[in-house]
């Protein structure tokens, strides 16, 4: 039923570049399913954890000195909103709003500092939105300012912003630059212009170009590029010519997003409805294959979910090599840091417990102005909760269930604790998605493409709730 042989299994080993997957069977598990950048996943937390236990948890998690920390944050404004945008954003043109929020930075960096071990080393820095680049370059530098006095850079620290290439100058990708950017993913969605005009996201291929070679000129060694796939009007041509324009670009990395629709958390993307031009989801599914088709024969490794990077990537190699992670941004290459996060919705991580702050502006500035912390909500993670995050990031990460290996890390006889789970995987393994041995379970390659679903066949919080997730697929 499957296009699938031995060589193609993929437990450490890249997938094979002509690797073609069913689409029935694509169809069959193209389920609503969350997208496990962290377990539990983000409708769990709760507004009923008090802010003081989050904290206690994030300075007992900060006492190991040589513990690496991954640091970001959430710069929330933009000129204009692209309608099928899913991100927490304040659209705005004054600049001066950018201004008081750096203020509300700073302070809030302040607060959260006797939480913190200094000594801790930052191996990671990730500037997200919204977009960074509604920053002016005097703003940026202030930006860096205030992170480089009160951390400390590891010298190896992976430094990284996301770029609207409509709205980025040469100064701009200096100044990020300067703050020690070297990795940077440009924001392109599609490039046929009908397409553009249908998401209110005009961006002419020359842009992107321009970009890419202001960031190049400034020392950034890596470029990313996000695409999205299952907006309106695309079609096979459009996406394949979308596709190749963003091949000859040579990045190193890409993201091919699954457009998420879900206007009841979105309203704005209710625009998307009308004209009824968004792709039925037979289209979108072929949509996908068409891009992991053409990617992969441009030599791009699959990553997994919706990442594709270069054979000699860090990403690449960190998949080779087993030691790929998955966090809030994705997948990422530096083991085991906590996470903190800074400015309004951003969602911090320790081996304990998750907080986000407040999603709105006036609440976040309100709370840091009365000298209070913006949490809004957080979940302290349960013992059990803890196990099955690394079930599941032993999943998407290493493609492989492998007993022994996660009898030793949670402590347990793994598949006698999770014997029900483990049969309950019966249906995928039939249908080519898993690949039982003695030892555990194996991720084929048509499994990697619908690792969500597998996933959830862990997840202890999915028959209990009635949250709303957008396909797997
Ligand atoms: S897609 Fe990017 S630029 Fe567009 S509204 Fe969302 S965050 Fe802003």
């Amino acid at each position: 039923m499957i296009a699938q042989d031995s060589t193609l299994l993929v437990g450490s080993a890249p997938v094979a570049p002509h690797f073609l997957p069913d689409l029935e069977l694509l169809r069959k598990y193209d389920l609503p399913g969350p997208r496990y950048t962290s377990y539990p996943t983000a409708p769990q937390f709760t507004e009923s954890v008090p802010s003081t236990d989050l904290l206690a948890d994030l300075q007992e998690e900060s006492r190991d000195p040589s513990q690496p920390v991954s640091l970001y944050f959430h710069l929330p404004f933009c000129e204009s909103r692209c309608w099928f945008c899913g991100c927490t954003t304040v659209i705005t043109r004054r600049q001066d709003l950018a201004d008081t929020y750096l203020d509300t930075l700073e302070r809030e960096l302040d607060l959260t500092r006797p939480y913190l071990n200094p000594a801790q080393p930052v191996t990671q820095l990730h500037f997200g939105g919204g977009s960074p680049t509604f920053l002016a370059p005097k703003a940026i530098r202030r930006l860096g300012e205030i992170i480089h006095s009160r951390h400390r850079l590891a010298p190896d620290a992976e430094v990284s912003v996301e770029i609207d290439p409509r709205r980025l100058t040469p100064d701009q990708a200096q100044a990020y630059a300067d703050l020690g950017c070297r990795r940077a993913s440009l924001g392109v969605q599609d490039t046929d212009p009908r397409v553009q005009l249908a998401i209110h996201r005009v961006q002419p291929i020359e842009q992107t170009r321009a970009a890419i070679t202001w960031l190049r000129d400034a020392g950034y060694t890596s470029i990313g590029i996000d695409l999205i796939y299952g907006l309106p009007y695309q079609t096979l041509d459009s996406f394949a010519r979308t596709l190749d324009e963003v091949i000859a670009l040579k990045p190193d990395r890409l993201a091919v997003f699954s457009y998420a629709h879900v206007p009841w958390m979105k309203p704005a993307q209710r625009i998307l409805e009308r004209d009824n031009a968004l792709p039925a989801a037979e289209l979108k599914l072929k949509l996908f294959l068409l891009a992991l088709r053409r990617l992969t024969e441009a030599g791009y490794v699959h990553i997994g979910m919706d990442h594709f990077a270069r054979p000699d990537d860090e990403l690449a190699v960190a998949l080779r090599s087993g030691r790929l992670q998955r966090n809030f941004q994705g997948y990422s290459t530096r083991a085991g840091a906590a996470i903190h996060a800074f400015g309004m919705s951003s969602i911090s991580q320790t081996a304990g417990s998750y907080r986000q702050n407040t999603r709105d502006l006036a609440l976040y500035q309100a709370a840091i102005a009365e000298g209070r912390l913006p949490i809004e909500r957080g979940l302290l993670l349960t013992p059990e909760d803890r196990r099955r995050r690394q079930i599941i990031m032993a999943l998407m990460c290493e493609r492989r269930l492998d007993f022994d290996s996660l009898s030793k890390r949670l402590n347990l006889d793994f598949a006698l604790t999770y014997a029900s789970e483990l049969d309950s995987l019966a249906d995928l393994t039939a249908d080519g998605l898993l690949v039982r041995d003695e030892s555990g379970f194996t991720v084929t390659p048509t499994g990697v493409l619908l690792i969500r679903v597998i996933a959830m066949r862990f997840d202890a919080y999915l028959s209990r709730g009635t949250q709303r997730f957008s396909r797997t697929v």
